[in-house]
């Protein structure tokens, strides 16, 4: 109190520098629980890859000594030192001149997806990328469709984008991903559910919303659930389902690419349409950041499945970096958690009410919805 007299009487200047301190403060505590956390695991992270650098060193260090010890006359004897894990494809990829026929399945494994991936950031606009994508022979139909044309698509997938605001963000990703997926010869199209009016943004319900609309439009049978600002590093993370939902976005970049728990479902996840409406989709009541996902993984667990994921290196993200402008934590997704079962029945695709505006873009459907929590009602569990 002293301290704030002082600075009153002091100047102008002392006042606004009050004033947003405390503004900040006030923010921090309002959205800190999710930050700090977030915070302490990439600490944790950088200190768990420091000690994986200190351990190489030492272990080449040791190579060092002991290729000494065993070399005659500056001879080296054969010495396994490798420390690395392998990490080799599990099947062969086909031969990049492999040629199938139309009317054969597309096979999973090409050898034109060779593995890692130039991740390019830099920002452009998205009618820049709709026109690389579209000059020429365009295969791409308006709404983003596309499908492969010298073999049947073992998957028909619907990637669903969550989105508010982070107009930057899109093109990254499209420009990204759309080529992979055509190397993938998986038939796609992107929907991108756009969240209007003032409540907090509600990830989980967009998704059930986006999931709604696509199935009138195709019918699907594989789902992506992909946030906007995730780019993939390796093109052999395949998009299509496999006999359990699946988290695709296991190593981050700004986790220090490892997994910060093992239930973590964040990021890029999918599974197929059966395997969806088994679990009633995403729970409704999940206003602001955090929880969705978790939740989700506990829907997949109470269904009995289990949750697959891409071995290795396949499972690299790199995400733009973003700040949180104004978004707010979901403070309560604690406690809706520990009743994820109960709920499981009564929140999801099974209470979801909407009136979404529908429009078609060069490279993916538009779906802007209002969302409130009367459009989701929830029986008493
Ligand atoms: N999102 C959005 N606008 C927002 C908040 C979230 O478009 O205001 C979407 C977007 O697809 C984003 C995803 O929801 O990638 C997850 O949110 P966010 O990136 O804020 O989560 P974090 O990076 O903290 O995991
Ligand atoms: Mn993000």
């Amino acid at each position: 109190l002293l301290f704030c007299r002082r600075l009153l009487t002091r100047s102008f200047l002392g006042l606004i520098f009050l004033f947003s301190l405390s503004t900040s403060a006030l923010y921090f505590i309002y959205s800190a629980p999710g930050i700090v956390n977030e915070y302490v695991f990439m600490v944790q992270a950088r200190g768990i890859q420091i000690r994986e650098n200190v351990k190489n060193i030492g272990a080449q260090v040791l190579e060092q000594v002991v290729r000494g010890a065993y070399s005659v006359n500056g001879t080296d004897y054969s010495y396994d030192f490798n420390m690395s894990e392998s990490d080799a494809p599990p099947t062969t990829y086909l031969p990049e001149d492999f040629t199938y026929l139309p009317s054969q399945v597309c096979p999973e494994r090409m050898l034109s997806m060779k593995g890692r991936l130039e991740v390019n950031m830099s920002e452009v606009s998205l009618e820049e990328v709709e026109r690389s994508f579209l000059e020429g022979e365009p295969s791409i139909a308006t709404g983003g469709y596309w499908k492969p044309n010298d073999c049947l698509p073992r998957w028909k997938v619907a990637i669903l984008v969550p989105f508010r605001n982070r107009h930057e963000h899109l093109p990254i990703l499209l420009r990204h991903l759309v080529p992979v997926l055509q190397k993938q010869r998986l038939q796609f199209a992107f929907y991108l559910i756009e969240q209007g009016g003032t409540e907090p943004f509600n990830r989980a319900m967009l998704f059930n919303v986006g999931f709604k609309e696509a199935m009138k439009d195709i019918d699907w049978d594989c789902l992506i659930f992909h946030d906007v600002d995730h780019l993939m590093e390796n093109d052999r993370n395949y998009y299509g389902c496999t006999d359990m939902p699946r988290h695709f976005a296991v190593k981050l970049d700004k986790y220090s690419y490892m997994l910060p728990y093992n239930e973590f479902f964040g990021g890029v996840s999918g599974m197929t349409v059966k395997q969806f409406k088994k679990i009633n989709g995403f729970p409704n009541a999940f206003w602001g950041w955090g929880g969705e996902d978790d939740d989700l993984w506990n829907r997949v667990r109470y269904a009995n499945y289990t949750v697959s994921r891409p071995r290795g290196d396949q499972g690299r993200y790199m995400s733009i970096p973003h700040h949180h402008r104004g978004e707010v934590q979901f403070l309560g997704r604690y406690s809706l958690l520990r009743h994820s079962k109960e709920r499981q029945k009564v929140d999801g695709l099974n209470n979801l009410n909407y009136s979404p505006l529908v429009s078609r873009r060069p490279l993916y459907t538009n779906i802007t919805v209002s969302l409130s929590r009367k459009l989701a009602p929830i029986a008493d569990y």
